[in-house]
């Protein structure tokens, strides 16, 4: 059976994390620390806190905003949960709005969402693909659309407008206009989960890239203290003699990224650019080439003139069919020994979301997505051979279960 998205562990990585357990040292530290100034590096942005997961960036991020009870949080009804569920963890509203043919959110759907009430976008780069962000940060910088804005907060009132933070889980690496994501919004947040392109086995990370007056660096020293405990000093500076009383300043939250952790990142991201991205861009171009000749065939977009992918995830549709057709191709392509996956279920068709009263038939864009999307296996240790049963077992399937496609 080919697996979906097995990780990719070598001896580099079984090395560099024997070292930190016999370093002495397994929380945050140096090594998470060296990570967060790579990443800084890479991506261009102002500051990056490693944290233990997107989802808990994200949700520091709308707290350290203010985000609460009463406020409007736009996202694109295509995500994984993760985006919604951390409004509703702050008392807030997730307002859902459709997408486009490339997945990403709809700016047009965006602005006729905008009220009163709405503090924060969060964009999702689908499949490691960039949103429009030139679009979206001149929508939140209109002047009617500022005019908006009902500041509650020092923080919303220094920024004076509505904050773009982007869910960038996917996109590590993924370019738009000549800039890498996590320096393309106020906030990018990134995952280091298994699957995703670089991993950390869990974990994620908050790049800071706020305007002027706000200053990134002392944001960042406050969030190291908001994720651990409210503590006005961690682990490591404990440690040191004469440094062992503390404070807690308020009451914070648990989120702190481990150097074991760290010591997989840190082996990830110095290959990042010469190995991962590239593997990935071939497998994505033999998908598309032994596609493209099928009419049935929807390849997603993943290299624009503008846009550059992170190739996260290979989001195939098929022409014209039904949601139980879908089901059936897929059930036929695992008899052939693949595994595929669906990218996503929208939100606003999961059990809870249905019960808040969200009706998916509002995003009608998002709905025909879904009905007919195959994810492909992507993953760097992929042989040609392997390449070659999958999109053999993909057109197959097809043809097995739609004849005359
Ligand atoms: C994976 C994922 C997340 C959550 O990432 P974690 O690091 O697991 O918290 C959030 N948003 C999207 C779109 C994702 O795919």
């Amino acid at each position: 059976m080919i697996p979906f998205s097995p990780p990719h562990i070598d001896q580099k990585i079984i090395d560099e994390v024997t070292d930190t357990l016999k370093s002495g040292w397994l929380t945050t530290g140096p090594k998470t620390k060296r990570f967060e100034k790579e990443i800084t590096a890479y991506c261009n942005n102002k500051n990056t806190l490693c944290l233990n997961s997107a989802t808990a960036g994200l949700e520091i991020m709308l707290r350290w905003y203010g985000v609460k009870e009463g406020d409007e949080v736009i996202v694109p009804a295509y995500t994984y949960s993760a985006t919604a569920n951390v409004i509703m963890h702050c008392g807030a509203t997730p307002v859902f709005v459709d997408v486009k043919q490339d997945f990403n959110i709809n700016p047009e759907a965006i602005k006729k969402a905008i009220t009163h009430k709405t503090k924060v976008i969060m964009p999702v780069d689908f499949g490691g693909y960039p949103c429009d962000y030139e679009e979206i940060n001149t929508l939140v910088t209109l002047p009617e659309i500022k005019a908006l804005f009902n500041p509650t907060c020092e923080n919303q009132k220094t920024l004076g407008r509505i904050m773009v933070l982007s869910d960038a889980a996917h996109s590590f690496g993924a370019v738009y206009k000549g800039k890498r994501t996590g320096s393309l919004t106020d906030v990018t947040v990134f995952s280091f989960h298994a699957v995703k392109n670089l991993t950390t086995a869990e974990g994620g990370a908050v790049a800071l890239n706020l305007p002027v007056p706000f200053d990134n660096e002392e944001i960042y020293k406050y969030l190291c203290i908001k994720t651990l405990h409210g503590q006005n000093k961690d682990a490591l500076a404990k440690t040191k003699p004469g440094m062992w009383r503390y404070d807690i300043i308020e009451a914070g939250y648990k989120m702190n990224m481990t150097d074991i952790m760290a010591s997989i990142g840190l082996v990830e991201i110095a290959r990042y650019n010469e190995l991962i991205l590239p593997k990935r861009k071939a497998i994505y171009d033999f998908y598309t080439n032994a596609f493209k000749q099928h009419s049935w065939a929807i390849i997603p977009e993943y290299e624009t003139t503008d846009k550059t992918s992170s190739y996260h995830v290979y989001a195939l549709r098929i022409k014209g069919i039904t949601e139980a057709q879908r089901d059936a191709i897929i059930a036929a392509i695992f008899e052939k020994q693949v595994s595929v996956n669906v990218h996503f279920i929208p939100v606003p068709m999961m059990s809870f979301y249905v019960k808040q009263g969200y009706n998916i038939l509002n995003y009608p864009t998002a709905l025909s997505h879904f009905q007919c999307e195959i994810s492909l296996p992507v993953w760097i240790d992929l042989t040609a051979e392997q390449l070659k049963q999958v999109t053999d077992a993909v057109i197959t399937s097809v043809n097995e279960i739609v004849p005359n496609i």
